[in-house]
């Protein structure tokens, strides 16, 4: 019956996170807390017309050098999409015959598996380890099953673990196809352990890496991302896989200006870092068991004999008006993805845990920086 693809008809496509009309605290969809900084409202302030009138430049090339410039790279490295979610959808179309399997690490963030449908093709995936760190088998496991492009999010979406590079270079080195690290999150990871995934493009025809502004430059209403890789890889999506204009004139010009602005940001993932700390240890002290995240986000596993189900406490949150997510799969039922916010929404949510789950009421400003690096042993 109908028109729709036979194989789609048993896929109900990725749902993303709520995105309701208010709340009091929205720490489900990974937001940047802070909104974007003056310089860039005042380049949103100087769209005019004729911008409007006119189409854009189809590869975005103000921005793309602006990119390569702040990698020290040039602009024949960066593919500039339609937020990231484009950027993987180009990965898919450039690099994976339909038919040859997407390589995963599983869980990981669900449009993955859902374009792995769209394009017609079967997922190969390992899963993680039991304490978020990636498999050292991952590479064999999709050469062994004929992949052509594998995907891993790092830092890791939802648990917030930091793989190193070594690590990354290594599997990229085993592996047949292209590695994709989506780095969604790479922005507020901690600048002391100086992770520099640039160095993988340099020496690796092989690694994609993919940015976006939707999460670190606030800006995730704008729809801009990037990919960074070796020309060769570069090109065929570029070329050949993207819509003739898929970033729009506005897209680009505030885009630009983000990246020049970029010490704005950095401002902001500092404070998400501080806050990322206290929040991790506000939810040990209250039994809740967090990995060592390096996202702007903290995977916490309910406490054992906790009262209520993690589902529970998700529901009796957004029934407060504060919104967390929470995922309906094995690994993941006893757990709440926590988007670390502003000071205030974050003690609001403490609160609200304290309350619903009739805890005594701790105080989260001397808590001791408990061990956070413990996880789940689901
Ligand atoms: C947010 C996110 C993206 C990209 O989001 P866009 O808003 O499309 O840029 C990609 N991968 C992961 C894991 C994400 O969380």
């Amino acid at each position: 019956m109908g028109y729709e693809r036979e194989d789609l008809r048993c896929f109900n496509g990725y749902v993303p996170g709520e995105q309701p009309l208010s709340a009091r605290a929205k720490l489900n969809t990974n937001e940047n807390p802070y909104q974007p900084g003056a310089k860039v409202l005042r380049a949103l302030r100087g769209v005019t017309a004729e911008a409007l009138r006119c189409y854009p430049d189809p590869l975005a090339n103000v921005f793309r050098q602006a990119a390569a410039d702040r990698q020290g790279l040039t602009a024949d490295n960066i593919v500039v999409t339609n937020g990231g979610d484009e950027g993987l959808r180009l990965a898919l179309a450039a690099f994976l015959p339909p038919g040859a399997p997407l390589g995963l690490i599983e869980p990981a963030y669900g449009l993955y598996p859902g374009l792995a449908v769209l394009h017609g093709s079967p997922v190969c995936a390992v899963p993680y380890e039991a304490d978020w760190s990636l498999p050292a088998n991952a590479a064999e496991h999709w050469n062994g099953a004929g992949a052509r492009l594998a995907i891993v999010t790092n830092p890791h979406a939802p648990s917030g673990r930091l793989a190193s590079v070594a690590q990354l270079m290594q599997i990229a080195r085993a592996f047949h196809g292209v590695l994709l690290v989506d780095e969604a999150y790479v922005d507020f990871v901690e600048p002391e352990l100086c992770h520099d995934t640039i160095a993988l493009v340099r020496v690796l025809p092989n690694v994609l890496l993919l940015r976006t502004l939707s999460k670190g430059y606030s800006l995730a209403g704008l729809r801009l991302g990037y990919g960074i890789g070796a020309p060769d890889l570069i090109r065929p999506m570029l070329q050949k896989a993207k819509d003739s204009y898929n970033v729009d004139a506005i897209a680009q010009r505030i885009g630009a200006a983000a990246i020049a602005d970029h010490r704005y940001a950095a401002r902001t993932w500092r404070l998400v870092r501080q806050e990322r700390k206290r929040v991790a240890a506000a939810l040990a002290t209250r039994g809740f068991t967090c990995p060592s995240s390096e996202a702007n986000f903290l995977l916490a596993c309910m406490p054992a004999g906790a009262p209520i189900s993690a589902e529970m406490l998700y529901r009796a949150l957004a029934d407060e008006g504060i919104y967390v997510r929470w995922f309906d799969s094995d690994r993941l039922r006893q757990h709440l993805r926590i988007t670390v916010g502003t000071p205030d929404q974050n003690s609001l949510l403490l609160a609200a845990i304290d309350r619903i789950l009739a805890l005594p009421r701790v105080n989260d400003k001397g808590a001791p920086s408990a061990s956070g690096e413990e996880s789940c042993s689901d």
